[in-house]
């Protein structure tokens, strides 16, 4: 729990305006996230934290590169990734249910936890392909995998082949 401690903003006393953090996300940060996708990474974070009467506005520029999987050969890929999102939070005495969108905070909170905002950020900011590119990114994929993948599938395709002439053989066998 300690990697995501820097991730705490004390919010009590701030004064209305905008207010800018900058954090530094690393492997260890993504070590406290369950997700196979996103496993390592060097990630700058600029956050403005505007605050309004009733309201917070945060807004997150991620900016680095993500270490992920290749869709394709299933080696690690390393991508450049630029991503903004924007996240409301509300000051409410109510109990408030918290949405995608907007954290509803109670009047005496003291301070927020930005670390599964930055990391929503990194994750929006994946792209839904992601594969080795000699043009898009200068990675070219485990050929010795490809090839293992592709002998791998023709031999499924075979063994399907066989099991349906069996299948048939039997079937006519049977009828006489
Ligand atoms: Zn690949």
């Amino acid at each position: 729990m300690d990697a995501l401690s820097d991730f705490i903003i004390p919010i009590v006393g701030l004064k209305l305006g905008d207010h800018p953090y900058q954090f530094q996300v690393d492997g260890k940060f993504f070590e406290e996230f369950d997700n196979t996708e996103l496993e390592d990474g060097a990630l700058d974070v600029d956050l403005v934290l505007t605050k309004r009467p009733n309201l917070m506005e945060l807004v997150f520029r991620v900016k680095g590169q993500i270490e992920s999987l290749c869709d394709r050969c299933g080696g690690s890929l390393k991508l450049p990734l630029q991503h903004e999102e924007m996240r409301i939070v509300k000051f409410s005495q109510e109990d408030f249910n918290n949405t995608d969108e907007i954290l509803v905070l109670g009047n005496d909170d003291y301070e927020i936890d930005v670390s599964h905002m930055i990391y929503e950020t990194i994750a929006l900011g994946l792209p839904s392909r992601r594969s080795h590119d000699e043009s898009l990114n200068g990675q070219s994929c485990d050929q010795d995998v490809l090839d293992k993948l592709s002998e791998y599938q023709e031999k499924e395709e075979r063994e399907d082949v066989d099991d349906r002439w069996s299948a048939l053989k039997k079937l006519l066998t049977n009828k006489e």
